[in-house]
């Protein structure tokens, strides 16, 4: 199980302590946010991993590429595209998650559940991406239980092994239905 301490909205006065604690995997939300604080305390803290949480613009990929270790927010053929050919021009290797919307809110990002198993099938054939796992958010205003189960579910028939889900209100739940990374701010930085 991989903690990932999402740091966004904070500076690195803040983050510098749980450095220092010996966490090294972090998540931030933005391209350019992580660009401005990560780069120099990478520097001081080796073999620190960055994950991209949050949504991804084709005009970042490249940027997005050379920062992060993995990106969890893969949901739509142009993200594809741009990733497919961004990391063909980098030597790096990066953990894809394909983002599903499974509450299906017009206002979130990620694919529908009806429309997984085409996307990921596309994401691999069509772009020649290697596709870790999945991530979900489940509606705030619903038990995160089903949510979770349907992701491992459609995870589990498209061979995938990783699952990007559990924040801080609903960790203890996603590890029950299989998490492999919890995604914890609050809980550890305090409120944003
Ligand atoms: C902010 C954020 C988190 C962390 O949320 P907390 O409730 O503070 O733990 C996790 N995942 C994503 C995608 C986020 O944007």
């Amino acid at each position: 199980m991989t903690l990932i301490a999402v740091s966004k909205t904070f500076d690195a006065d803040a983050i510098t302590p749980v450095l220092r604690s010996g966490q090294r995997v972090f998540g931030e939300n933005r391209v350019q946010e992580a660009k401005a604080k990560w780069p120099a305390l990478i520097a001081d803290y080796p073999g620190t991993e960055l994950h991209l949480i949050g949504p991804l613009q084709s005009n970042k990929a490249k940027e997005a590429v050379a920062l992060f270790d993995a990106i969890h927010s893969v949901d739509r053929p142009s993200i594809c595209e741009a990733l497919s050919k961004a990391l063909a021009q980098q030597p790096r290797r990066l953990e894809l998650f394909v983002q599903l919307n499974t509450g299906e809110e017009p206002q979130k990002a990620g694919v529908a559940p009806a429309e997984a198993d085409g996307f990921i099938a596309a994401c691999r054939e069509t772009y020649g991406l290697t596709i870790s796992g999945l991530m979900c958010i489940p509606p705030v205003d619903e038990a995160p239980a089903p949510h979770f189960a349907l992701t491992a579910k459609i995870a589990a028939r498209n061979g995938l092994h990783k699952l990007s889900m559990g924040m801080s209100a609903d960790f203890a739940i996603a590890i029950q239905f299989g998490a492999t990374h919890v995604r914890i701010g609050s809980a550890i930085f305090g409120h944003r």
